[in-house]
């Protein structure tokens, strides 16, 4: 059984989804994944997103999960199934204006930052909470979005028990935004979290969505 089959049937007993991080892989890679069920698919480049995307089926799904620049939001628009790297108020203006000139609602996780090392993007708590005071505001205008959860990315180590802690914050950071901001969402219910190495322990934290690339593909060059 290659590592795609042990992956899927781990997932089938979690409430747990998988998307597949495709990104520097070729088109016949990410079709031989297809064509064992694959749909969803994720990409942290709009610019090899967007040379990707004709040439393959469009049943997939395709998430974007890497910095996203505003500037670039309308390349994406059409066709983004899922946006996982929102980190700024103007970044989600900015995709709530691109999806209604494509007459479409684009549902987006915002990016916590819960890592220790300082590279990692995402919001903190008072920059999130500002976020979804704006987006609870009735005159908000934000009306082509759709906040549906969090993302957020451990720090790179060994350490389990640092790795868990930080997913933990996620999933309680989770928790009190939908008691506080979001109970009357019911769409509000995903978590972003887990990498090929450090999924089951996202998993047992919560994670309703793993974001795996390596562990699929290989590793990258
Ligand atoms: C590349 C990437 C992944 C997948 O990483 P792997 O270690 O290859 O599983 C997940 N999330 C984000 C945001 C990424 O950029």
């Amino acid at each position: 059984m290659n590592n795609y089959q042990t992956i899927v049937d781990e997932l089938k007993k979690t409430n747990t989804r998988l998307l597949a991080v495709s990104k520097t892989k070729p088109i016949s890679e990410i079709l031989k994944l297809y064509q064992e069920g694959q749909r969803l698919f994720g990409e942290n480049k709009v610019q090899e997103l967007v040379e990707k995307y004709p040439l393959l089926p469009k049943d997939i799904e395709w998430h974007l999960i890497g910095h996203l620049q505003t500037n670039k939001v309308k390349y994406i628009a059409p066709f983004i199934a899922c946006i996982h790297s929102v980190d700024s108020l103007k970044l989600l203006f900015e995709i709530n204006k691109e999806a209604q000139k494509n007459n479409r609602i684009i549902p987006v996780f915002i990016q916590v930052h819960i890592a220790q090392d300082q590279t990692k993007y995402g919001v903190v708590e008072i920059p999130l909470f500002e976020i979804l005071e704006y987006y609870t505001a009735d005159n908000s205008g934000l009306k082509n979005i759709e906040i549906i959860g969090l993302m957020g990315m451990a720090t790179l180590t060994e350490d389990e028990e640092q790795i868990e802690k930080e997913f933990k914050k996620l999933k309680s950071l989770f928790n009190h935004v939908k008691e506080t901001y979001l109970f009357h969402k019911e769409n509000f219910k995903e978590l972003s979290m887990g990498m090929s190495s450090d999924y089951p322990i996202a998993i047992r934290c919560g994670s309703t969505i793993v974001r795996i690339g390596s562990l699929l593909f290989g590793k990258r060059s």
